[in-house]
């Protein structure tokens, strides 16, 4: 690209103290539009003076905005919610320019998003705690849910409003002021969620965002005023944060990557299963952490299920994603698609049966764009990459099992854990597969078991390094210190100094 089509180029920026601020760097990142291949932006790499100031500005506004009432804070976003509600679509098309994924999805995300705020509006009630009333002789005990300070937000580049937001609703109901690190793959949608929330009220300061990178982390991750650190990411990533953040005393919850398995019971409504891993393996073309890239036959289902998935794969409508009719569009970057073609060139390799080939794919009218068509591999074994590591594409893989049994042991070797779901008819093996299976989120009959805003979201094993999940009520305790007070009157008081541990009287 020459200098003079660079100028025409939009610059994104900072959002500190309740402005846009120009980063103190020349150093930029491209934004594409990855249905056209071209360059719809260039973005800020914030430096550590930025995050510096995003920090200063955040701990500037923090002691009156924790001492606001819950109820006043509540209703900060309760206007926040309206004006999500009015920008609904214009939010959704900045999702789909800068990611691709399609409009109807881009949607489904804000809502997804939506209602985590309207979970966080009640907030008065969810920082309500305990009281025991005498507890001892005239002593009564409560508990307090408090703010934690500063906290921030790293956030990836496949959800870049919903994952935001399951993170600085709840922080900011709770009292915290927030730092937002979004994804450089997708930024723009951060700029119009802090324009928002300051239109509903909320005080300069309390929402900030800086743009950029590894630096921008490695900064936030050493300033000594950011008290707790959220992050979604890829698992080497997530593995990071929470080992340096931890290690620099602060209070970490970083999720990670995913390998998602859907077992098809000989007994499961087979068009309903057919259904299900279409859409939930190749939907937003597979860039899903709850993504299915794993459908597990057992028995003979396989020769049944295999035919049925290879003909919807290869007749799935792949267009830029605000046209009507797309089901799937392209691939967020030609990096990412170049290591998704990788991987299934890697499969072939090792053996798995290409049964539908989505490497070459084109789209009229978007030959730059980063598209790959629905891709399915048969007879995927458990020792085989395209089985162990996350793709992240429109790739599906079937693997073969015996029986229930062999299903569930496979799952629980894997060393991901976010999603799973499993296909039957039979209540007594949902049951079963419920309690047995070491994954975080299931789904019975669901194939994309995100947990809605009142219950909390996170995987286990390599999935989620903390111990919070994030959002729903997990989501308040992790953005709360819980304190204990106990109290008496001078009346109450027993003469001369105690040496025994007290107990009740
Ligand atoms: P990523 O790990 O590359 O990036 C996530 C964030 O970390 C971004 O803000 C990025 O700027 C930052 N980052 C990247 N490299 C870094 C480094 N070396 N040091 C410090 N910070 C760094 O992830 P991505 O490609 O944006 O997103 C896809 C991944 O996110 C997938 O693995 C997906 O499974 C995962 N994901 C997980 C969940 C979940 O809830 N478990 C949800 C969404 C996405």
């Amino acid at each position: 690209m020459n200098i003079a089509e660079n100028r025409q180029i939009a610059e994104i920026h900072h959002y500190i103290g309740g402005t846009v601020q120009r980063a103190a760097t020349d150093r930029f990142a491209d934004v594409f539009n990855p249905a056209t291949g071209e360059v719809a932006a260039r973005v800020a790499m914030g430096t550590a003076d930025d995050v510096a100031a995003a920090v200063a500005a955040a701990k500037a506004a923090w002691p009156a905005w924790a001492e606001m009432p819950p109820l006043r804070r509540a209703r900060i976003l309760f206007k926040f919610k309206e004006l999500l509600d009015r920008h609904h679509d214009d939010l959704a098309a900045l999702i789909t320019r800068e990611h691709g994924k399609v409009f109807s999805d881009a949607k489904g995300e804000v809502t997804r998003g939506i209602e985590v705020v309207e979970f966080a509006c009640g907030i008065p009630n969810l920082l309500k705690t305990d009281f025991t009333d005498n507890i001892g002789g005239g002593i009564d005990n409560w508990n307090l849910r408090q703010p934690l300070g500063v906290v921030a937000g790293i956030t990836p580049f496949n959800f870049p409003v919903m994952v935001p937001m399951w993170m600085f609703p709840v922080a900011l109901a709770c009292g915290n002021t927030f730092v937002l690190k979004p994804s450089e793959r997708d930024p723009s949608p951060s700029l119009l969620i802090a324009d928002l929330l300051k239109q509903a009220g909320l005080p300069d300061g309390v929402f900030n965002v800086v743009q950029g990178d590894k630096t921008a982390v490695d900064a936030l991750l050493a300033h000594p005023d950011v008290q707790a650190l959220s992050f979604v990411g890829s698992t080497p990533i997530a593995e990071y944060i929470y080992t340096e953040g931890t290690r620099h005393g602060k209070r970490v919850q970083a999720l990670g990557g995913a390998k998602n398995h859907l077992v098809v019971m000989p007994d499961a409504d087979l068009d309903q299963a057919v259904d299900a891993l279409i859409g939930a393996a190749y939907g937003s073309a597979g860039e899903r952490c709850m993504a299915i890239s794993v459908a597990v036959a057992v028995g003979d289902v396989a020769d049944k299920l295999v035919p049925r998935l290879a003909e919807r794969a290869a007749a799935l409508k792949i267009r830029n994603g605000m046209e009507d009719d797309a089901e799937m569009g392209p691939l967020v970057t030609a990096a990412h698609k170049a290591k998704v073609e990788g991987y299934i060139a890697r499969g072939v390799a090792e053996g798995a049966t290409l049964v539908t080939d989505g490497r070459g794919h084109k789209v009229d009218g978007h030959d730059n764009g980063f598209f790959v068509g629905g891709t399915l591999f048969d007879n995927v074994k458990p020792d085989m990459t395209i089985y162990k590591e996350e793709i992240f594409g429109p790739v599906l893989g079937v693997v073969r099992v015996h029986d229930f049994a062999e299903a569930v042991s496979l799952i629980n070797a894997h060393e991901f854990g976010n999603g799973v779901s499993c296909y039957t008819s039979d209540g007594g093996i949902a049951r079963a597969f419920a309690r047995q299976i070491q994954v975080g989120m299931v789904g019975i009959n669901v194939p994309i078991p995100v947990p809605m805003a009142w219950h909390s979201f996170g995987g286990w094993k390599r999935s989620l390094f903390g111990d919070h999940h994030a959002y729903g009520e997990e989501g308040v305790r992790f953005y709360t210190r819980y304190k204990s007070v106990m109290q008496r009157w001078p009346d109450s008081i027993a003469k001369g100094a105690e040496f025994t541990m007290p107990v009740a009287k």
